[in-house]
């Protein structure tokens, strides 16, 4: 068995899977407003009462908005700014007397996908999380790729390639760069665009519904988002060729972006033969907890055990 955590803004989630994937124990409790020290209380308060239910004591991976930084052991980037500075890892070890293994959100999402979700049996999987943000995360032969500083696959933080001349400068982005994928492709991003040409304010998905039933304004928003969107995963399929890319979070419902990304993205990039393929998360919000829980069959597959 295998115990994973989502250490989420609003909730804290649990999830003990079985050898298979399967769930066998799943809880909820808010996230704590205050102290980094109620965090690790709660995170640790949910493994112990899994560890009675379950009578075992399974493996802890968790899953954080952020990443340990690999020269300091602290927590960095984290849009949580109360983790910032913190030793998680070290702490929620001690708290539950066991080692555990922390990865960032969109990684941990990667992860689930690529391990049994919809990008299941693929070797370079670039997972993106496109909601509020634009995050994304590397696995590649089943195990996440961190890199040397914990922010490989933070390409929302990339500007967006080929600006055109209404795209320059380009907004600011709360990382203080101007012009980010994330500012341009995020889901507020796509409202805020829509509202500023039309004066309507409906949500991205809203949006992407009025284009499909033939509303002249919301296409021709839609058509900027995919030509943006597309502009921005080509350069990631330049550098890493993946075998898919998955998305998730809140615009991942949007069914038109598997069919109208493709093209466009093969249209981008350096390619190939074919088009990238480009898939739809299996596990939903679910992705996060469950790649959390797989951070520790990374040594069965180091090992050559993993079936
Ligand atoms: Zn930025």
């Amino acid at each position: 068995m295998r115990i994973g955590i989502d250490l989420g803004g609003t909730k804290i989630e649990i999830v003990a899977l079985d050898p298979d994937g399967q769930v066998i124990l799943r809880e909820r409790a808010p996230t704590p407003k205050n102290a980094y020290e109620d965090t690790i209380r709660a995170m640790r308060d949910l493994v112990l009462a899994a560890d009675s239910k379950l009578a075992a004591k399974p493996s802890v991976g968790a899953a954080i908005p952020g990443t340990i930084s690999a020269l300091t052991g602290l927590v960095k980037n984290a849009n949580s700014t109360k983790l910032i500075g913190h030793p998680l890892d070290k702490d929620l070890a001690a708290a539950i007397g066991r080692p555990v293994r922390v990865a960032n959100d969109a990684n941990c999402f990667a992860l689930s996908e690529a391990t049994d979700g919809a990008a299941a049996g693929a070797d370079i999987v670039f997972g993106i999380i496109a909601g509020t943000g634009v995050g994304g995360g590397v696995c590649v032969g089943g195990r996440v790729l961190g890199g040397a500083h914990g922010i490989a696959g933070e390409w929302g933080h990339n500007p967006l390639p080929g600006p055109r001349e209404d795209e320059l400068p380009g907004p600011v982005c709360y990382c203080g760069k101007r012009g980010c994928i994330e500012i341009w492709c995020s889901g507020p991003a796509l409202m805020g665009q829509f509202e500023r040409q039309t004066g309507r304010k409906l949500t991205a998905t809203e949006i992407a519904d009025a284009a499909q039933s033939g509303d002249d304004a919301a296409r021709a928003a839609m058509e900027r988002y995919y030509d943006r969107f597309a502009r921005a995963i080509s350069t990631l399929v330049n550098v890493l060729d993946p075998d898919a890319i998955v998305i998730g979070g809140g615009l991942s419902k949007i069914e038109a972006l598997y069919r109208e990304l493709p093209p466009r993205i093969e249209a981008y990039a350096f390619t190939p033969e074919g088009p990238t393929r480009i898939v739809k998360n299996m596990h939903g919000d679910s992705s996060g907890v469950r790649g959390a829980a797989w951070l520790w069959r990374e040594d069965e597959i180091a090992r050559g055990l993993a079936g």
